[in-house]
């Protein structure tokens, strides 16, 4: 026997009892979504690798160590996305999205890949929904996504949620942020984590990630990047607060919240539920005004969030479950019975019912059980004497002609009886 292929580590598949709760969210996201005014974009899996060099940025983890990249065979360099923000300011430029009307609102349900080491909650291959304005820089944007992210989640029933915010401010503020940062890094480098002195060059706000005691210790008495915004970006973020306060969602002003791609500017925002381990984030993002012009665009605001899938549903209460509903079961008496009961259930599919056919052999009775769990509606059984149709809500029997069944289904799924 040969040896069995396993699906790589840190993948899954998604199967059919999974697909049910994953279109469930999907519905979910559509419709908190699609009522603010987004609409969908599918951008491809793979783009050029220099599409996140520049956007995600050459000093985050993220580009350094998760990417799946490879020669395309023609001598260009690919990449699977790691993340959708990137890829969906590329195609707002390469659309000329810019001249419709502003903000252009987008939202997406995408795969991801990121070369990290798997445990629950973290994968190879994972998905996010995400959502993205492009072209304004009102706080009403950021505070209406921090809004829009918490009613999914709410719909979604995940529990113990946490939302932190905070500002990066702009750009001027950030660099000269960072300097200072290095500066109070390098006079305490040997109480440092040895990662985060590796990094304290190329990346040293990711300090504030880490779980390190000394580095924590460190921290403790670190610049804040939230007492150094300028007048601007001061308001911004205040404006935001009161948008939020008005909407009465709690969060927690959290200095040392940064998010690990270097796009943002401005409002960052993460929620994180105590229903999920070690990887707590759920989903998050922010202010990313820099990131279309990086991509050879116009000067152009943009402010959007990813959550992940797979871990809203770890942490859901009420996972979303859409499965086709099952209007309609045939059952048949005997195997003589066989053909009349496809010519019924493929009648019912045609007129836009849901009908499963037997296909197992079962005795009657087990084909009333298997009606019974996949949750039919009605159950038609074909016989000798000619067919019954059963409601399986009242218990109601009553014996009809077989080409009276599917017209009798599409009367009661309208819960008028039989
Ligand atoms: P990020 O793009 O890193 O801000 O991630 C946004 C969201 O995507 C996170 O809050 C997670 O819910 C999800 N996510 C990120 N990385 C992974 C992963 N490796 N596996 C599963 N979900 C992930």
């Amino acid at each position: 026997m040969s040896a069995k292929i396993q699906a790589p580590r840190g993948t899954f598949d998604v199967l059919p009892e999974q697909a049910a709760a994953r279109a469930g969210l999907e519905a979910a996201a559509r419709k908190v979504l699609e009522r603010a005014g987004y609409g969908r974009i599918e951008t491809p899996t793979f783009e050029a690798t220099e599409l996140f060099a520049r956007g995600v940025g050459e000093s985050t983890d993220v580009v350094q160590k998760e990417m799946y990249t490879f020669d395309d065979g023609g001598g260009r360099s690919i990449t699977l996305r790691p993340e959708v923000t990137a890829p969906i300011c590329r195609a707002y430029v390469e659309h000329g999205m810019h001249k419709s009307a502003q903000p252009v609102r987008l939202w997406y349900l995408s795969s991801c890949f990121r070369h990290e080491a798997p445990q629950a909650g973290r994968y190879r291959q994972f998905w996010q929904v995400g959502a993205e304005a492009i072209g304004s820089e009102d706080p009403a944007v950021d505070a209406e996504l921090v809004l829009l992210l918490a009613e999914l989640l709410d719909d979604l029933g995940v529990g113990g949620l946490r939302l932190r915010i905070s500002s990066l401010g702009g750009p001027d503020t950030r660099a000269a942020y960072r300097e200072d940062l290095q500066r109070h890094l390098r006079e305490h480098a040997d109480a440092l984590a040895p990662e985060v002195r590796e990094r304290l060059e190329l990346n040293p706000l990711r300090a504030w990630d880490s779980s390190h005691g000394g580095t924590q210790a460190v921290m403790a008495t670190a610049p804040r990047l939230l007492d150094r915004l300028d007048g601007e970006d001061a308001e911004h973020f205040a404006e935001v607060r009161a948008l939020l306060d008005g909407a009465e969602l709690d969060y927690d002003i959290d200095p040392t919240l940064v998010r690990g791609l270097d796009y943002y500017t401005r409002t960052v925002f993460e929620f994180e539920s105590s229903a999920l381990g070690a990887q707590s984030g759920v989903g998050g993002g922010g202010r990313y005004d820099g990131l279309v012009a990086a991509l050879g665009g116009p000067e152009t605001p943009g402010c959007g969030w990813a959550a992940g899938i797979e871990r809203m549903l770890l942490a859901a209460e009420r996972p979303p479950t859409a499965p086709a509903p099952v209007d309609l079961f045939v059952a048949y008496a005997a195997p003589v019975h066989r053909r009349a009961a496809f010519r019924v259930a493929t009648e019912a599919r045609q007129a836009g019912l849901g009908a499963q056919l037997e296909l197992a052999g079962r005795s009657l009775k087990g084909q009333l059980k298997q009606a019974d769990r996949v949750g039919a509606r009605f159950v038609a059984i074909l016989g000798d004497d000619g067919a019954a149709l059963k409601d399986m809500e009242s218990g109601e029997q009553e014996d009809v002609a077989a080409a009276a069944i599917v017209p009798g289904v599409l009367r009661g799924r309208g819960g008028f009886g039989l």
